[in-house]
Formats: structure tokens, sequence, C-alpha cells
């Protein structure tokens, strides 16, 4: 098998591939409808207007060949500047709504895929790649626009084009029409013959792609681990074979367009030969004039390239439904996490969790969690601790329903997460992941970002009391100075200390805290101590612990192992018990 021939198409998604109901894609046309209506009849004036255009020509050939009068000639010239002004306005109204209509499509189809990708569930993102995610939304989109705007007014154009090209040829000489129509069929069985593998091949290059960008996308995203391994040609490398794939099935695309294309030459001047042959046996036996000949060389010409359009607008087609299915795909994801029909409010709450007999799997379907039992009363410190991939972080997403329990309950105040509406749950929950994710913005809005409306002095009040004030004054714009990626840097500690501000800010109920493990100078970590241990009063919190301070400052104590709870209790019983726990203190805890 050579380079470009085309393999059964691969299912290389773990959703349904999205069925394209064509209605649902031109529906996305509705809202500009008035719009595409003014495109289209100024694409019909000017597509009317083209067809004039040889009528004139053969008058003007006339008119120089038999009269010989200049005024005459001035007259058509004249004429002819005009249409083709006419034509310029009517091309500049339809090239401006289409362009229009195609940036609004675009608008509404990459925030409807962002709003459902937004919506989606935690498990979707372990299970895709970034990269592909916005190869969807950035080049697959496009393609979509380009099929109902660009193709779908040429197809028009070409449709008025055609049909008026073939009447007036009609009118003016039956017998050569015959020969022109001979076309339609043979541009048909080609135009079919070529729309499959042209959609496979155009398929095929859009998942190379999107293999591409996720490629790139890691490799950027993970850039200091790349560095710090000195990956770099590696890295380079596994992109560029990324591409180096792309660009073959694109070249494989590439030679079914070319040979298209050839075909479509081919056929048109052919048939353009049919009639130069014809139309000079008619010259010759004085049936027909010489201007007359021209014009209906130029109507071939048209009807030829027109239907050879046609023949392209089912290819483009084809050649776009992979793009279209894989947007579709990705707006009919349902999130795995559901709200019940009947969910209601979750009340503020005291803060009580409860998991009652919760087991729990992943997709692979092998136990994380098994009949974990416990209940943590409100105001609470439970430390979660065992060895790594015993389920800790697990049990944790549980509690915000990041994830269900496969079996048994997580309840708060009783209730079950499950019965309550999403927000509401998660609002009164505060999370203080391992690693702070800034985003691009000032201090202030980083912070702000726990309670979006909150006002000026509580930003502040909660970084005095994360401990981020002093730091925060000492920056170029205090509050306003900016951070992220085009931003200050923030060390680990102040990034920390942010993450707890907004915790601070957000004021929940329920903490969840998953304590970083990266070491912090002993200053640093003192201050990251203290705002904790602030953050933590009168709260429900769970930590995932790493650090003997914190296990201090619990009240209970669970040892998990391979997904059950081993040990329960504060640390001198646990101590005493000797077991799990006591072999954790003496190899990670103990300072
Ligand atoms: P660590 O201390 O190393 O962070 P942990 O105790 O928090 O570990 P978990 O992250 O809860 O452990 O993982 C428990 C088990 O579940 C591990 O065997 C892990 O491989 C598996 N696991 C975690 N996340 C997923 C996922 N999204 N899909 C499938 N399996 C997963």
């Amino acid at each position: 098998m050579s380079d470009w021939e085309i393999e059964p198409l691969r299912e290389t998604e773990t959703v349904p591939r999205g069925s394209v109901r064509w209605g649902r894609l031109f529906g996305y046309l509705k809202p500009y409808r008035l719009r595409m209506a003014g495109a289209i009849s100024a694409l019909i004036v000017s597509s009317a207007v083209g067809l004039a255009f040889p009528l004139v020509i053969v008058q003007l050939l006339e008119t120089v060949l038999s009269d010989r009068r200049l005024e005459s000639l001035n007259a058509l010239a004249l004429g002819l500047i005009g249409l083709f002004l006419i034509q310029a306005v009517f091309t500049f109204i339809e090239s401006y709504n289409l362009a229009f209509i195609g940036e609004r499509i675009i608008l509404d189809l990459r925030t409807g895929l962002y709003r459902r990708l937004q919506t989606l569930s935690l498990d979707f993102f372990a299970t895709h790649r970034t990269g592909e995610l916005i190869s969807r939304m950035s080049s697959d989109v496009t393609q979509v626009r380009t099929m109902l705007t660009t193709n779908v007014t040429a197809l028009l154009g070409q449709i008025v084009s055609l049909v008026g090209s073939i009447v007036i040829v009609f009118l003016l000489n039956p017998g050569l029409t015959a020969f022109i129509l001979i076309l339609v069929p043979v541009l048909l069985v080609v135009a079919f013959a070529f729309g499959r593998p042209l959609q496979r091949a155009a398929t095929r290059v859009q998942d190379e792609l999107a293999g591409a960008t996720a490629a790139a996308e890691e490799g950027l995203q993970g850039v200091r681990i790349v560095k710090s391994f000195a990956r770099e040609e590696y890295e380079i490398k596994r992109y560029a074979e990324a591409m180096g794939r792309t660009f073959k099935q694109a070249m494989g695309l590439a030679t079914f367009r070319s040979l298209f294309a050839a075909a479509m030459a081919f056929l048109g001047f052919g048939a353009i030969g049919l009639i130069l042959w014809f139309g000079g046996r008619e010259v010759l036996e004085g049936r027909l004039t010489l201007p007359m000949i021209s014009g209906f060389l130029i109507y071939g010409f048209t009807i030829a390239a027109n239907l050879g359009g046609l023949a392209s607008f089912y290819t483009s087609l084809r050649e776009a439904l992979g793009s279209i299915r894989r947007v579709f795909e990705l707006l009919d994801t349902q999130p795995t996490i559901t709200e019940a029909p009947d969910a209601k409010a979750l009340p503020s709450i005291a803060g009580r969790i409860t998991f009652d007999d919760v087991s729990f799997s992943y997709e692979d379907r092998i136990a994380v969690l098994k009949n974990i039992t416990l209940d943590i009363t409100p105001g609470e410190i439970v430390a979660l601790v065992g060895p790594s991939g015993a389920g800790k972080s697990t049990l944790f997403n549980l509690i915000p329903r990041f994830y269900d329990a496969s079996q048994g309950a997580v309840r708060i105040d009783g209730v079950d997460v499950r019965s309550v509406t999403l927000h509401s749950l998660r609002a009164q929950i505060g999370i203080v992941p391992q690693e702070t994710l800034l985003f691009s913005g000032s201090i202030h809005d980083n912070i702000a970002y726990g309670r979006l409306d909150a006002r000026e002095h509580d930003i502040i009040a909660a970084a005095k009391a994360a401990h981020a004030h002093d730091f925060i004054m000492a920056m170029p714009d205090g509050y306003k100075t900016l951070v992220g990626e085009r931003g200050v840097r923030l060390s680990g500690g102040q990034r920390q200390r942010v993450a707890i501000a907004r915790a601070i800010l957000k004021d929940p109920r329920i903490l969840l805290l998953d304590e970083a493990t990266s070491a912090l100078d002993s200053e640093s970590e003192e201050l990251v101590q203290d705002a904790l241990e602030r953050l933590m009063q009168g709260r429900t919190t769970v930590i995932i612990a790493h650090r003997l301070s914190t296990i201090k400052i619990a009240n209970r104590i669970v040892a998990l192992d391979k997904g059950e709870i081993v040990e329960l209790g504060t640390h001198d019983e646990l101590m005493a018990l000797d077991g799990l726990y006591a072999r954790l203190y003496q190899l990670q805890f103990r300072e």
C-alpha cells in the first residue's frame, strides 16, 4: 500500500462519533437568515451580470466586425465597465455579509464547544488530551464555517450561472447545448468516485493534526520537565513526527484533490474542444458567425467551470463531514456527573461529612476505594495518610462530587451529595490544591476568584489572614500587579498563600486541603502553616497531609491502604497500634 492509499477509518475516540443531521448543521445559519438572504441575492445579481458578459462580447465583436463604427464600440465598452461596476458592488455586499455570517458561526460554535467542555466532568478530561480539544475548537470549527458560508454560497452562485448559461446557449443554438450537457453525467460519476476517498483522507488529516497539536500542547505545558530531563530534542522529534504524519495524510488528500482537479480541467477543456470543433463546422457551413462562436466559447467555459464547481462542492462537503462530525460529537458529549432532575439547593450546612459504605472504581473497574465508612463531625480536622496510590485523592474527590461513588453514599449534613445541585454543593466547599494555578490577571483578581463579588477590604482581609498582604504590597503595583504567564512570578510559598487567601475569601464550611509536597524554606513554611491554621479554624477540614505539623493539629488521622481504612484515631492512638501509621510516621513525618 503506498503512502497515500486510504485505510479504513480508525476509531480513535472513546466517545461515539456524532451523527450529522443536515438540519442541525444548517440550523447554525438560522439566526443570520436575513443576512444570508441578502448575501445570496447579491450573489444572484453578480452571477446574472456575469451571465450577460458573453452576450456583450458577442455584440462588441459584431459591432467591430460589421458596423465598424467607433461610437457603438465606445458605448459598448462603457456599458461593459458599468456592468462590472455593478458586479463589484454586489460582490462586496455578498462577500462582506458572508464573512460576517462566517465569523459569527465561528463565535457561536467555539463558545458552544467551550460551554460544553466546561460542563463536562473530570473523567472526560482524564481521557482526552487538551491539544486535541483545542484542535477541534480551532481547525475543525474553521472547516465547518467554510462549509456553511463559502461553499454553500459558491454552490448557489454556480447553480445560477449554470442554469442561466445553459438556457442562453440553448436559446442561441440547441445543437451546441447537447455537447455541453454530455458533461453532466460524466462529472457526476467523477465526483461520486472521488467523494468518499476525499472524505476519509480529510478526516485522517484532521485526526493527525489533532494528535500533533496535542503533542505540542503537552511539550509546552510540561516545558519545565522537558528541560529538567534535557529532552528538548526528544520533544521536537515527537512533534516533528506527528507533523510528519499529518504531512503524509495531507499529501494523500492533496493527491486526491489534484487528481480530481486534473480530471475536472480535462473534462472542462475537452468540452471546450468539442464546442470549437462543432462550432467551427457550423461557421464553415455559414450557420454560425465568428462572434457567436466566441460567445459560445465563453458560455462553454462558464458551464464547464460551474459544473466543475458543483462537483467540487460535493467533494468539499465530504471533506468537511469529518470536521462537522467531530464538532457535533463534542457538542453531544454528556457530563457523567449530572444533577438529579429534582435536585434541590443544599441549604447552609454545618459541615458533617459522612461516607456510608462507599466503594469506588474508575473506568477500568479496579476497586480504588472499598467499603469506606467514616463520619466527620462539623469543625473536625481529619488528616488522610497512606502510601502513594492508596486512594487519598480519590476519597477527597468524592466530597465535591468530582466523581460519584460506585456504591454507597457520601452525605453532607446527612444529605446525599447526589440529590443536591452541584453549584450549591461546591459553593460550600473550599479546595486548596497542591499546585495552585494562577490565572493571568492581577493578584486582586486571583484572590477574588474565590468570591467574584468580594469587596476590596474583604480581599485585603483575606490576604492578611493568609499572610499574603505583605509580599503583595512589596510588589510594584500592589494588588494590581499582574501575575500568571505574562506577569510577575510568585514563589511556591507565595502561590500557596494566594490559594489560601482565595479559600478564606470563599469562606466555605468544608475545606479540602491537599498539602503541597514541595519543601519551602523555614520562614515561608511557618507563614504557610500559620495561614492554613487560620483557614481551618471553625471549618470541617480534610487534609491529605504531608507534614508533621499538619498531622499534629488533626483531631483524627485516617490511614488508608489499598483503598481501605486500616487505622483511624488520634496520633497517640495510632502510634500505640504500631501499624501502618507508625511506619509512615517513622519514614515520612518524623522531622
Ligand atoms: P498519591 O499520594 O500518590 O497522590 P493517592 O493515595 O492520592 O496517591 P489516588 O490518586 O486516589 O491515590 O489513586 C488511587 C488509585 O486510583 C491509583 O491506583 C491510581 O492509579 C488510580 N487512579 C487515580 N486516578 C485515576 C483515573 N482518573 N482513572 C483511573 N485510575 C485512576
